[in-house]
């Protein structure tokens, strides 16, 4: 389907921590690429599960976010709150025969790569709680879509697996939510990390199997540090630094991630002066699709 309707654009964390460097990237990316194309730009807080979204980690994002000057349209939308439109399209799936139950543990389908697919027809037992998986052996094969970095993409779902919808505890998995949260926000353009790249297959076979309307992809090259290893929450990348000076050189050195090249004495300006140069100047072109190496000083910046 195109995407004619006005650009919206959003930038969805999981409140695991506050934001890194490379979020910062994320964040910016996404933001310049909506207000560029004079559109709006939301944020989703990806909390679906608490065990892993530590007390306040959502404020101190949206206090990040404020600092650095980007400025959200509408009232941030919140995943925990959003369970009743999960279950309307696992139920839509259900009846459609695209989603099944299955009991099986991981343990026990250890030796294959992907879930071989054996409560598709019937669940293996019956007295087990129960995860809710798509089916990837029906509907359109192969899935293909142009990334507006990394071009063309394509895959099979049937080697993806049968992706979870709903874990077995009753969580909802981020693939149904993520999908069914686009579409409600009618978000036109997905920018965010190289990390997600391998998830959009899933997603796309989502919105398909669910009949949405699908947005543009762009997935901006990850930063790594100076050894070349993924800034991540899980590699302890330290959290941005909020103190003015610091902000200025942050945002400033997230703007050369992006390629932007902007005039060194931007460096020194406030974010609402970095931010409207950027809007104005803002180029896909620019962007290569290789990983931004951090300099070692930057990398100590929260230490
Ligand atoms: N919540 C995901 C994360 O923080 C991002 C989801 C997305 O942008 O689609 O990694």
């Amino acid at each position: 389907m195109k995407n004619s309707a006005r650009y919206r654009g959003r930038f969805a964390p999981t409140p695991s921590g506050p934001l890194h460097f490379g979020s910062l990237v994320a964040a910016l990316g996404s933001y310049l690429d909506a207000r560029a194309a004079n559109g709006q730009w939301l944020v989703r807080i990806e909390d679906i599960d608490p065990p892993r979204c530590p007390e306040g980690a959502a404020s101190t994002i949206l206090r990040q976010l404020e600092t650095f000057g980007l400025e959200w349209d509408e009232e941030v939308m919140w995943q925990h709150a959003r369970g009743d439109a999960y279950q309307h399209a696992l139920d839509r799936l259900i009846q459609l025969d695209l989603a099944y139950p299955c009991s099986c543990s991981r343990k026990q389908w250890q030796g294959f790569d992907i879930y071989p697919g054996w409560c598709r027809n019937s669940i293996c037992d019956a007295n087990k709680p129960v995860a809710w998986r798509l089916r990837s052996d029906l509907g359109e094969r192969p899935i293909l879509w142009q990334d507006r970095l990394f071009g063309e993409q394509q895959f099979d779902p049937a080697e993806l697996g049968d992706v979870v919808l709903k874990r077995k505890d009753g969580l909802w998995a981020y693939q149904l939510a993520v999908v069914v949260d686009d579409a409600d926000q009618q978000i036109t353009d997905v920018v965010r990390g190289l990390d997600l790249l391998d998830n959009t297959p899933w997603q796309r076979q989502l919105q398909s199997a669910l009949q949405l309307s699908q947005p543009r992809y762009l997935h901006l090259p990850l930063v790594v540090t100076a050894e070349g290893q993924k800034l991540s929450k899980q590699n302890l990348a330290p959290a941005l630094v909020e103190d003015e000076q610091e902000v200025r050189q942050q945002l400033f050195q997230a703007l050369e991630a992006l390629d932007q090249t902007p005039p060194q004495e931007l460096a020194s300006e406030p974010p609402a002066t970095q931010l409207h140069w950027a809007v104005a100047n803002w180029s896909l072109a620019r962007l290569r699709p290789t990983a931004h190496r951090l300099t070692p000083s930057l990398r100590s910046a929260g230490d």
